[in-house]
This record gives C-alpha cells, sequence and structure tokens, in this order.
C-alpha cells in the first residue's frame, strides 16, 4: 500500500462500511476502507431497506437508483392458522418513501461498491485483512495482511473504524466488552422463482407449527423463511418446499432455490462504541434477531452519525472525545430499542402449539384493527425508533 496515510481507516466493506465510505468521501475526508474477503458475498441476508436508510441514500443521489432495483413492499398481509387476520399498509408513511424496498444485501452492497468509485479520496482494497492495532493518543497503528503475504505490515490513521459485523476482529483487539444472548429458535430460508399470485405484497403466517415469511424480491423471485425445530445444515432437499405447503397450503411448484441457508439467532450489544479513537459501528456494535428487519438499517444511521463526526474532527480539528461519548449514547440507546423489538416480534412470531393459536390470533386481530393499526405502519418502517442527530455543527453534507 502506497501513498499517504489515511486519516479513517474502515475495517469492513460490508453495507455498512461502504456507506460509510461513501459518506466520507462526500464530505471529503481521505478514507481507506479494507476487506479479507477479495469479493463481495453473494449471499443475500437483508432484503428490507427502511424509509430512513433511503432518505440517507438519498443524499448520496443512490435512492432512485435503488428504488428502481428493488421492490415496492406497500402492503404486508398476516395470517393465522384459519385465514387472513389482516393488512399492515406503508402507503399512509409520510414522507418520500410510503413503501420498505426490498433489495437483496448483495446488491445493496454492489451499488454502494460502484458508487465509491466516484470518491477520488476513498480507496477501497479488498483482500486485506486487520490483524493487530496499537492506539496511543494521536492516532491508530493498525496491522493489515494483503492477500496470501506471510508480511504483515503498518498503516497509521487518525481514526479507526470497525465496521467488521458480528464477529468484529476491531472489537476482540479493542478489547471491548459485549453482551449477548441466544434465542431456541431456528430458520431455514430460501429465494425462489415467484409462481405466486402474492404480488409485491410481503405475506407472514403465524402458524401452531411455526413461522412462515415471504416477502418478494427483484427479478421475478421471492424469498421464503420458515421456523424450524432445529439448525439444518444442510436443509434436506424439498424440506423449504414442503414446510411451506404444510404451513401456508402454498405450492412452490417443485422450483430449486436459487440460494438457501439456515441460522440460529441471537444479539450482542457492545458495552462501550469507542476505545479511544477506535469506533465501532454496524453489526460490530450490535447483533439483533432478523425479525424485523433492522440490523443492516440501525447500522446504516451509525454510519451516518459517524461520518458526520469524523467530518467534524478530521476536517474542522473538533475535538474527538465529547463528539465520540455522544455517538455511542444515542447509538447504543437506539440499538438497544431495536434488539428489544426483534425479540419481542420473535416471541410474538414463533410461539408453537394449538394454545399460542388460540392468544395469538384475538391479539393480532386487535393490532391490525383500528385505531392500533395506524400505529404499525410507523413502527414496522423504523420511523419510530429514535434515530437523534449529531450534534450542531456536525454534517457530512
Ligand atoms: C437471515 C438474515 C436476514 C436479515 N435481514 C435483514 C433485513 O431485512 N434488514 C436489515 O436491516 N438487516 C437484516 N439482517 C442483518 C444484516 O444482514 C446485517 O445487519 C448486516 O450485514 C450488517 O452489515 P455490516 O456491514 O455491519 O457487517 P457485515 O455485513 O458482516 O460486513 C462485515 C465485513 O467485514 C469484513 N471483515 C471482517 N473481519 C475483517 C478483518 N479482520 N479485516 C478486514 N475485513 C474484515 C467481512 O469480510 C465483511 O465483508 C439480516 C441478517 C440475517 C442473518
Amino acid at each position: 500500500m502506497t501513498g499517504p496515510d489515511p486519516q479513517v481507516l474502515v475495517v469492513g466493506a460490508g453495507p455498512v462500511g461502504l456507506l460509510l465510505g461513501n459518506l466520507l468521501g462526500t464530505c471529503g475526508v481521505h478514507a481507506l476502507v479494507i476487506d479479507k474477503r477479495a469479493r463481495g458475498p453473494e449471499a443475500s441476508m437483508a432484503i428490507g431497506l427502511t424509509p430512513p436508510s433511503l432518505a440517507l441514500l438519498q443524499t448520496l443521489q443512490l435512492d432512485q437508483s435503488f428504488i428502481a432495483t428493488g421492490v415496492r413492499v406497500e402492503q404486508a398481509v398476516v395470517h393465522g392458522d384459519r385465514g387472513t387476520l389482516g393488512t399492515l399498509s406503508f402507503r399512509t408513511l409520510s414522507g418520500r418513501y410510503p413503501f420498505i424496498l426490498a433489495l437483496p444485501q448483495a446488491k445493496t452492497a454492489s451499488l454502494l461498491e460502484i458508487r465509491l468509485r466516484d470518491c477520488p479520496r476513498v480507496e477501497l482494497r479488498r483482500g486485506v485483512e486487520l490483524v493487530g492495532l496499537e492506539q496511543d493518543v494521536d492516532g491508530v497503528t493498525a496491522v493489515l495482511r494483503e492477500g496470501d503475504a506471510a508480511l504483515a505490515h503498518p498503516v497509521r490513521c487518525a481514526f479507526l473504524i470497525g465496521a467488521d459485523g458480528g464477529y468484529s476482529r476491531v472489537r476482540q483487539l479493542a478489547a471491548i466488552a459485549a453482551d449477548t444472548g441466544s434465542y431456541p429458535q431456528n430458520f431455514a430460508m430460501a429465494d425462489f422463482a415467484d409462481h405466486s399470485d402474492l404480488g409485491d405484497q410481503a405475506h407472514l403466517f403465524f402458524t401452531r407449527h411455526g413461522s412462515v415469511e415471504s416477502f418478494p424480491l427483484p427479478m421475478g423471485r421471492r424469498r421464503w423463511v420458515v421456523q424450524t425445530g432445529e439448525r439444518l445444515d444442510p436443509i434436506p432437499t424439498g424440506f423449504l418446499a414442503e414446510t411451506v405447503r404444510r404451513r401456508t397450503g402454498i405450492d412452490l411448484n417443485g422450483c430449486e432455490p436459487f440460494f438457501s441457508s439456515s441460522y440460529g439467532v441471537g444479539w450482542l450489544l457492545a458495552r462501550r462504541y469507542h476505545r479511544g479513537r477506535i469506533v465501532l459501528c454496524g453489526d460490530a456494535a450490535h447483533l439483533m434477531s432478523p425479525v424485523g428487519g433492522q440490523g443492516m438499517n440501525v447500522g446504516f444511521a451509525d454510519a451516518a452519525w459517524l461520518a458526520a463526526l469524523l467530518s467534524a474532527c478530521c476536517r474542522e480539528g473538533a475535538a474527538a472525545e465529547p463528539l465520540l461519548a455522544g455517538y455511542e449514547q444515542a447509538r447504543r440507546k437506539t440499538a438497544r430499542i431495536a434488539i428489544g423489538r426483534a425479540a419481542r416480534g420473535m416471541w410474538l412470531g414463533t410461539r408453537q402449539g394449538r394454545l399460542a393459536g388460540l392468544w395469538r390470533e384475538p391479539l393480532l386481530r386487535l393490532l391490525l384493527a383500528p385505531p392500533l393499526r395506524e400505529r404499525l405502519p410507523p413502527y414496522f418502517a423504523m420511523l419510530t425508533l429514535p434515530h437523534p442527530l449529531p450534534p450542531n455543527g456536525c454534517s457530512w453534507q
């Protein structure tokens, strides 16, 4: 690696690190983004982009290309054991984006990576792994290993950002402890060609045998997620289609999935979001159950705050410590609330057995009828999560 030292080193080119790189580039901060993977992942995890994330993308003039590539989900239909319980409409949301945008995470990352090429002061280097770090009062020295090279070499930066996911090496190297927990539920998911008549709606089936969630995807595909008793690795052939048929009555027409995976769920909240000039962002700072589709969106809001803060420090010489304390307090609070929401959503949706149906269905009918029904779309669109703004004078625009 040659050239002057970057002001900011972002470890991790997942969606959150890539968004942060773009925001830093927009405000003229000199940054290096590294990722140990030679290529972006093809597997898709997140598929839901909420209105606050789309508003952020709009500041990069990216919202319209995202919307043109994804599917606008304007309604979610909720089903119980004996039919439809109600419908949730995002059309009534105020603001520019009255919908949730369904777009596979790999596509989100790829659009952000392409946009990063327009930022002359930001460089993305793939196949580069962070293996060590040390910090002093003026900054951080990161030890990076490139490709298969036996030798690692140092890079000096004023701030090092850990956007390196749930198993964050940065979090470990900075000795930042985290509170964690796990849930007993497991899930299997796959993307199929969509021959259903479910259209652009999301469909959520809460049955006594377990949940099934179904979301439209671009290119005529549909994501199906089923709750399983144990983690299935590998997922037996035909298991997903058969489970969907049994629980919902929908026939996936013998299609082969384009992609499938199984996962268990847990949560994590870092006790601190920074140690000196080493700062956590995205999944490195917080993990939550994917139920409710919040993780990446919370990470995007972290990145926005952090870009404003780093711009103030790197370009205007603002004192870092008070701004970092504010970042930690505000963003950690939001993550804690989101973790709680995901846990409650999962508890409600995954109770099994006849008894669960007896109390869940009347409860859901109540929630999906006026006047409570009007409160749900802003909640699921993450408009009611606290997204306080960085202090005055901090902006990436
Ligand atoms: C099944 C599932 C469905 C989901 N659905 C949604 C949804 O609909 N909406 C939503 O908002 N969220 C969802 N999520 C959560 C979402 O996928 C994550 O929140 C998101 O991936 C976090 O992005 P990130 O950039 O913080 O971390 P990651 O995507 O994990 O990226 C971290 C990057 O860091 C790199 N890296 C790691 N260590 C190093 C190192 N030492 N050196 C260099 N590079 C390193 C990795 O290679 C990786 O590319 C879902 C998650 C799952 C599992």
